[in-house]
């Protein structure tokens, strides 16, 4: 049995590791990923506020040495869902399963004036670069923004505008500062009541001006202006922008989006086509775009083909659970527990901000770096800078 892993990011390590752990070398499993290694997600907050050095932050691939797994670093061209076959740079790949777990892509260049004026902190390259545009920044009007719906960790804007006030205090600048966070929710977290009143409590607090139901347009880079949808423009000086989602073209080209998303089972994370599944950001499944919910469906997964290859009877459905931590600044985090059920209202309960989840927050990524890379890593919480 050959098992195609496409992608490893949060659900592909997730079950790559799932497969090893229970066949080892009696299952033959291939997990292709472009990159060189993987970084969580809320390590780009991290090295953009200067908190943790790059290096700390980057788990390389090669480091992944579990029996019955190979690892394939090369851009998969295209996927036959329907043979089961994908090409790449580095030849092709046949299974009797697949996987789809290539996330969402980030297209910046899709909001007029982002490139040109602006800056976007969710790929890897951009957040790592921000780290020396806010190193270099004198103070002003700063803008986070998102430009497009739907987009990975909802809560990472509201993150970013609370670290933004504690970097600018602490340089000194906050106070000919002001930061503002335009958001498509009436909510910072629409999930959860609890946590939203704690966050707009937080930006009251911080004078963090609150700017709900409207997303960036566009930016005029020469009369220094966002653009907002239904026609506001507010004036910056620094804007970080969430860019413009969608699926990695090899997906688009695939026959397997239907509307911009991957459809599955919500259930099995069966996708349209026969054995090939697709989990995390790829799918329209109807969680949030965030990692947790990635590794949840990556473990359903799993458990599926681990029951198909013991002649077992099929496992629990997948539950649409997932937990996040949010961080409040001033080293506190808080958690928000989350459920998605299809035709259901999710609900979320909300804990803290405490130094406690903060140390939660950083075992929840040693946790994962120790189960799928074999190492130990204590980047996770802030004691690396
Ligand atoms: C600023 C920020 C903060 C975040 N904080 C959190 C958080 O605190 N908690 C949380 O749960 N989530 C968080 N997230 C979201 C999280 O990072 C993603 O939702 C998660 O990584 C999705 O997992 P995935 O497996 O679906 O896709 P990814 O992890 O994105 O993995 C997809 C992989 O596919 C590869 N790939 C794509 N196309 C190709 C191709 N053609 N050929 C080869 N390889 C390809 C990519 O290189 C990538 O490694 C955050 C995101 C951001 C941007």
């Amino acid at each position: 049995m050959r098992v195609l892993v496409l992608g490893a990011g949060f659900g592909g390590l997730e079950l790559s590791t799932r497969l090893s752990d229970e066949f080892g070398d009696e299952l033959d499993v291939v997990l292709i990923d472009q990159g060189e290694g993987f970084v969580f997600g809320f390590s780009k907050l991290d090295v953009m506020f200067g908190r943790t050095p790059p290096s700390a932050v980057l788990h390389p691939y090669r480091d992944l040495a579990k029996p019955g797994l190979r690892f394939v670093q090369t851009i998969i061209r295209s996927i036959d869902p329907a043979a089961k076959r994908v090409t790449t740079d580095a030849g092709a790949f046949e299974a009797d399963i697949v996987v789809v777990a290539l996330g969402a892509d980030l297209d910046p260049s899709a909001t007029p004036g982002l490139v040109e004026g602006g800056h976007e902190f969710y790929t890897v390259p951009g957040a790592f670069a921000l780290r020396e545009v806010l190193a270099g920044f004198d103070g002003g009007q700063v803008i986070v923004g998102v430009t497009s719906t739907p987009f990975k960790c909802p809560p990472a804007p509201s993150e970013t505008a609370l670290l933004m006030h504690d970097y600018l205090t602490e340089r000194g600048i906050r106070d000919r500062s002001d930061i503002s966070l335009v958001m498509p929710f009436g909510v910072p977290i629409p999930p959860s009541p609890a946590a939203s009143e704690a966050v707009l409590v937080a930006f009251a607090e911080r004078e963090i001006n609150w700017c709900p139901e409207r997303l960036v347009s566009g930016l005029d880079p020469d009369r220094n202006v966002v653009m907002l949808s239904g026609g506001a423009e507010m004036p910056y000086d620094l804007f970080l922008g969430v860019p413009v989602h969608r699926v990695p073209a090899v997906v688009g080209e695939s026959g397997l989006a239907v509307d911009g998303w991957v459809p599955v089972n919500p259930q099995t994370l069966e996708t349209a086509f026969s054995d090939v599944y697709a989990v995390g950001d790829v799918t329209s499944v109807g969680t949030p775009k965030a990692g947790v919910f990635a590794e949840g469906q990556a473990s359903v997964v799993a458990e599926q083909i681990i029951a198909r290859l013991h002649g077992r009877s099929a496992p629990a459905p997948y539950d649409g659970h997932g937990m996040c931590y949010l961080e409040f600044g001033r080293d506190l985090v808080a958690r928000v527990d989350v459920t998605f059920l299809s035709g259901e209202t999710p609900v979320g309960d909300f804990e803290g901000p405490s130094l406690a989840l903060a140390a939660d927050k950083g075992e929840f990524g040693s946790s994962r770096i120790q189960r799928w890379f074999d190492r130990t890593w204590t980047g996770g919480t802030h004691s690396v800078i």
